[in-house]
């Protein structure tokens, strides 16, 4: 088992044949296909917001309606898109490993739920989720496809405005099913730690033997 990154395709095939344990990793180039914006360099803004200084703990803390226009924004893209043939492939991978006894697994940088869509099972998504939410009292995690999340975001978001909209009142904003609180996107944030659960579950990825990266 070669421990150097492979570029020879044919040796990459005959590794991949014989491996038992596989951990792809991928990142945003993979749903860039699929018309998910990758918010990098220049072109990472939206309005005239850096999408990085939107996708913080202060920012929400001090415009909650601004990030979730923001989001609502990305939840629209992710859920309107489709998974594109590297998603496909991967998903019908695991499928055929699954049926021959291999151990698969996907450890996901992105937050579009392409992957699952797609079909793939054993997926771990490191940044969170655009399909699901965190409240900000109680932090129950709840799965929510609902789109949009509340009436008061309908029809905003659009990154083309030329300045913010109006703020939407915070009691207009999605709220806890438990608590009714203020959720917030289940995405980690800059300056924010990985969760613990999902980083303990994607550190036995070690013990897989063959790990490919598709950035
Ligand atoms: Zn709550």
């Amino acid at each position: 088992m070669s421990k150097q990154p492979l570029s020879d395709y044919k040796e990459f095939r005959k590794v991949l044949k014989e491996a038992q344990n596989i951990v792809v990793l991928t990142g945003a180039g993979v749903s860039a296909e699929s018309g998910i914006p990758v918010f990098r360099g220049v072109g990472g803004l939206w309005r005239t917001h850096r999408a990085t200084d939107l996708a913080t703990l202060e920012a929400f803390k001090t415009n909650p309606a601004l990030v979730w226009e923001f989001y609502h924004y990305r939840r629209d893209i992710a859920f309107n898109s489709y998974p594109n043939t590297a998603h496909k492939a991967l998903a019908l991978y695991e499928k055929i490993c699954k049926e021959q006894g291999r151990k698969f697994c996907i450890i996901t940088q992105n937050v579009d739920g392409l992957h699952r869509k797609a079909g793939s099972e054993n997926v771990l998504e490191l940044h969170g989720s655009l399909q699901k939410v965190i409240c900000t009292k109680c932090k129950q995690i709840e799965i929510n496809m609902q789109n949009p999340i509340c009436e008061a975001l309908r029809g905003r978001g659009d990154p083309n405005e030329e300045q913010d909209l109006p703020v939407i009142p915070v009691d207009d904003l999605p709220k806890c099913t438990k608590c009714q609180s203020l959720v917030r996107p289940y995405i980690v944030w800059f300056g924010e730690n990985l969760d613990p659960d999902v980083l303990n579950k994607s550190s036995k990825g070690n013990l897989y033997k063959l790990a490919i990266c598709v950035s």
